[in-house]
């Protein structure tokens, strides 16, 4: 490699092993950049554009009244674009649906008068003006023209007329009734919301709140995790029923620094009362180990079914997307991303309706607010997470549109032959990919909106949430009341003969790793 190369760049995404060995061959200047550094850079820029987007925002009259997260938004929808000295922005008489921020340089404000081409100055406008914003609420005939003066070249913030439309309804309209909204969000949901927790306090404490680590016999293992092997265990006085117990090495968790991410797991997870979420009933520690006795799901994991069947039709398919879609809608009203989309974390439980596991990178998010820490399954990250622009629950439509193209066929659709390779094929979007035929021509359409490159356009980030994935045309006619109330036959009925039968889990060999290293530092006090 020579001048203008690069490498080591998916060590700036996250804390990877190097796949190669770099050898100077001959005298070299390298410029090097640590991920800490890039981080803190992108995170640090993102917050300021977000912060400046959203005060241009709030300086325009007919904003005023929408709510923080409205504003945030639009803010995200905003585009930048350039014009150079003498360009008209835009022309008078002319049709135009698109309003506009100045964020840089200055305009001039001319008019025709009726008996005369020449243009009259009006006014000049400069930083932080906007102009065009009856087009917001249907097309505009211009009144005047904008033409850009400014030697160095002016810049405007732009959204058009379909675009803010998808975010919000009419003005008017949308200042009640996202008002009422956000209060409601208040009143109901606060961090978590009260019941759920009572209820959640109720599960972890009384019906468990005897039950000792020694009280739990292995019967055998379900699967690994990152930090260690979930086994299949029964209660040696209880044998009605089993449960999974999650065992995590603490000294791996504290050398690959996941605490915090260990912490937020089990807070998500016991305070989720959700039927499309694993239930957590109770965790333990000791010097090695961190556990989390969770109900069992012996259907086993989709991506095993999916494995053996290569691919699931459509109405199969839409029971599961299905399932996810009502575990996000759980999550996403409690500000709670999920981030592990993938077959691998939806088990099937023993009737065939499958819940969400696995929440190590689940993280509970404030209103209008986004997380940096680049995590997920290569083949599922978004667009944003790859670019380090920072992300919020968008990035979990991504995922499911991600999910709904595997499930149809069997593969996702961005794949490289490794991490990095992934990540260049996903940041050249869903257009880019081609459809199999097998997916259906309305399937397709309801995975690129899911895709969009854009996460404020994504289906279901939108004024409409969640419901505009439900009434998608791709699930009319699915009894959603059916799948919520478990009247629904699932598509595939799982066999399991006994609550120990684990057949429908690979195999795996017996664990012959060593003991890991006790930890006493008391990070897991709250665990
Ligand atoms: P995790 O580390 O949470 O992703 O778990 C690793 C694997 O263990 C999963 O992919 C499942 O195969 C299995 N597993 C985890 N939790 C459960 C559960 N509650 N019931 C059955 N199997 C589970």
């Amino acid at each position: 490699m020579g001048p203008g190369k690069v490498f080591g760049e998916l060590a700036i995404l996250y804390n990877c092993q190097r796949t190669a060995t770099i050898k100077a061959a001959t005298d070299c200047k390298l410029f090097a950049i640590e991920r800490q550094c890039f981080q803190t850079i992108m995170m640090r820029t993102g917050l300021q554009k977000q912060a400046e987007y959203t005060a241009f925002l709030k300086s325009v009259p007919s904003f005023q009244n929408l709510p923080e997260e409205t504003v945030i938004k639009l803010a995200d929808v905003l585009e930048e674009t350039y014009y150079s000295q003498g360009d008209y922005i835009i022309r008078q008489g002319a049709r135009g649906d698109t309003f506009y921020i100045i964020s840089r340089g200055r305009v001039n404000v001319t008019m025709r008068s009726p008996d005369s081409m020449e243009e009259k100055l009006i006014r000049t406008l400069g930083k932080g003006d906007f102009f065009g914003e009856k087009a917001l609420q249907g097309e505009d005939i211009r009144t005047a023209n904008i033409v850009a003066d400014d030697p160095d070249g002016v810049a405007c913030l732009v959204i058009d007329h379909d675009t803010f439309d998808q975010l919000i309804s009419r003005l008017e309209e949308v200042k009640n009734r996202y008002v009422d909204e956000s209060q409601l969000r208040k009143q109901s949901i606060p961090l978590f919301d009260e019941p759920d927790t009572k209820e959640s306090d109720h599960r972890i404490n009384r019906e468990f709140a005897d039950v000792k680590l020694s009280d739990l016999a292995v019967i055998a293992t379900l699967g690994v995790g990152g930090f260690g092997r979930v086994e299949l265990v029964q209660m040696v006085h209880d044998k009605s029923r089993s449960f999974a117990l999650k065992q995590m090495k603490k000294a791996q968790i504290v050398e690959t620094r996941q605490q915090q991410h260990i912490m937020s797991e089990k807070e998500i997870m016991e305070e989720a009362n959700c039927d499309f979420i694993v239930k957590l009933y109770k965790t333990f520690k000791d010097r090695k180990y961190l556990y989390m006795l969770m109900e069992s799901c012996m259907g086993g994991e989709l991506w095993t079914i999916l494995r053996d069947r290569g691919n699931f039709d459509d109405a199969t398919t839409r029971f599961y997307t299905a399932c996810v879609v009502e575990a996000f809608d759980y999550l996403h009203a409690r500000g709670i991303i999920y981030r592990d989309l993938k077959p691998e974390n939806l088990l099937l439980d023993n009737r065939g309706y499958v819940k969400l596991v696995d929440f190590g990178f689940a993280k509970k998010l404030l209103v209008g607010r986004k997380t940096w820490t680049f995590c997920g399954t290569p083949e599922y990250v978004a667009p944003e997470i790859i670019l380090n622009k920072g992300h919020d629950i968008s990035a979990d439509y991504w995922s499911l549109g991600v999910l709904m193209f595997e499930l149809l066929t069997g593969t996702p659709p961005f794949t490289g032959p490794d991490p990095m390779k992934t990540y260049n094929i996903i940041l050249k979007g869903i257009d880019a990919i081609e459809f199999p035929r097998n997916i259906t021509r309305t399937a397709t359409v309801l995975i690129k909106k899911l895709c969009r490159d854009n996460p404020a356009e994504r289906l279901g980030y939108q004024k409409g949430g969640i419901r505009d994935i439900q009434k998608h045309k791709w699930f009319d006619g699915f009894n959603w009341e059916g799948l919520i109330g478990r009247t629904l036959t699932p598509p595939i009925i799982p066999h399991i003969r006994s609550v120990l039968d684990s057949s429908n889990f690979d195999d795996y060999p017996p664990d012959s790793e060593p003991l890991p290293q006790d930890d006493l530092s008391g990070w897991d006090a709250d665990f």
